[in-house]
């Protein structure tokens, strides 16, 4: 039997795992390394929307997934004196456009334990260096082992190290000119409602209700991105940057957070925009390649569509130039689009000067509830049917 053709994936996130699935049954077989030690648990809520929900059923995630995810029914915007600003329905924002709304780590999970044994998966392990000649990449690892690889993936996320030893664009990265932190915290605190969000000028501050007696919070605010190095992992970030604000119930939510000595996840709204996402046998998916951060609401959904992608080109042709260039080719548009919609929600959801944050607020107060809805459902469905044409 003919040798499978191999293929060296950096990063066990979400594109990663789910490249490695596809890539099996397009005859390959694959090597994941991941610099953590294990797989991420825990941590934010994604919801899984648009085009991604026919590739999850594709992978026959979707029982699996079900059982884990959350079924929250609304989230309730409120200044930060607790008057509400909107209180939006999922099952209207969505409508009736499939939605589920999952822990990251629970879907990183299920991704892992899908995968076949064509796949070998080395945890604490990174790429130190890599070279291209013809049609083989030659990959160093940390540990010294080397890899002779058919085509090389670069899935290790927005700070992707195979993009910054092949990729030389230094204006790749587009900063939204904010920052986030999220982390899981126990204990049951009342929130109202499944899901409660608080805005004041460059802030929005986010609380799910998880199981367990666990939230899960989201803090955004208006920021530089300076010295970002400096500030990841750091609770005292979060705790900064939402002080003055006064909400009791973050407040009582970080100070349970700090107690347990918490790391939350800290990094800057950055969007990824590469003219060209594989160079010879090197290709990136996920956040490396086009990162659309959190505000589309899409950046997990469109790394399992492009490994989707990614796979059956290699199942079509054996010339991987061409699978490369025609993945690339089918996912672009979408992607450009949601690039566009980051922005739109961004400014919509966190207006930045006091200014057009009560502009917005007005702009809530007189519009029906039907045209934000509209707004929400119309961009979902017209991603779906860019996918198909
Ligand atoms: C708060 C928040 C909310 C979000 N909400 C949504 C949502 O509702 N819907 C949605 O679809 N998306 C959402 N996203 C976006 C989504 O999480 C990302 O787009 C998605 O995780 C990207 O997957 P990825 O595999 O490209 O990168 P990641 O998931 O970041 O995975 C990259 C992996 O590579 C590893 N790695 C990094 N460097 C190296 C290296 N040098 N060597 C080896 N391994 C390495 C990392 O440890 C990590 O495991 C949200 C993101 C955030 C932060």
């Amino acid at each position: 039997m003919a040798e499978r053709p191999k293929a060296l994936i950096v990063g066990a996130g979400i594109a990663g795992l789910a490249a490695a699935w596809w890539l099996d049954k397009a005859g390959w077989s694959s090597v994941i390394i991941e610099k953590a030690p294990g797989i991420r648990d825990g941590g934010y809520i994604v919801s899984l929307s648009g085009p991604c929900r026919d590739t999850v059923e594709r992978m026959d995630l979707g029982p699996r997934l079900s059982e884990v995810s959350y079924k929250f029914d609304e989230n309730v915007l409120s200044d930060v004196h607790g008057r509400r600003l909107l209180r939006l329905r999922y099952k209207d924002v969505h409508g009736g456009v499939d939605s589920l709304a999952l822990c990251r780590g629970d879907l990183a999970r299920a991704l892992l334990d899908a995968l076949p044994t064509s796949v070998d998966i080395r945890f604490d392990e990174t790429l130190e260096d890599a070279v291209l000649r013809d049609d083989k990449v030659t990959a160093t690892l940390k540990s010294g082992t080397v890899i002779e690889a058919d085509l090389l993936i670069g899935a290790d996320g927005i700070r992707s190290f195979t993009r910054d030893r092949f990729w030389k664009e230094a204006d790749c990265l587009e900063h939204l000119g904010y920052m986030y932190g999220v982390y899981d915290v126990e204990g049951n605190t009342e929130l109202g409602s499944d899901c409660v969000s608080f805005n004041s000028p460059g802030h929005l501050d986010v609380l799910y209700r998880l199981r367990n007696d666990r939230l899960a919070a989201l803090h955004i605010w208006r920021d530089d991105g300076v010295k970002l190095h400096d500030r990841q992992g750091k609770p005292r970030v979060i705790r900064d940057a939402t002080a003055g604000r006064n909400i009791t119930l973050i407040k009582d939510v970080l100070d349970r957070a700090e107690k347990t000595g918490y790391t939350p996840l800290i990094d800057s709204l950055t969007m990824v925009d590469l003219q060209s996402w594989s160079q010879g046998r090197v290709v990136l998916l996920g956040d490396a390649a086009h990162c659309l951060t959190l505000m589309s609401g899409q950046g997990a959904g469109m790394a399992l569509v492009s490994a989707e992608i990614l796979g059956k080109e290699l199942m079509r042709t054996s010339d991987v130039a061409e699978a490369l260039a025609s993945h690339e080719r089918k996912l672009r548009p979408v992607i450009e689009r949601l690039q566009d919609r980051s922005r739109r929600m961004a400014a919509m959801y966190i207006p930045k000067s006091t200014f057009s944050y009560y502009l917005r607020n007005l702009l809530l107060k007189i519009m029906p509830y039907s045209w934000i809805v509209s707004w929400h459902v119309n961009s979902t469905k017209s991603e779906i049917e860019l996918m198909q044409s």
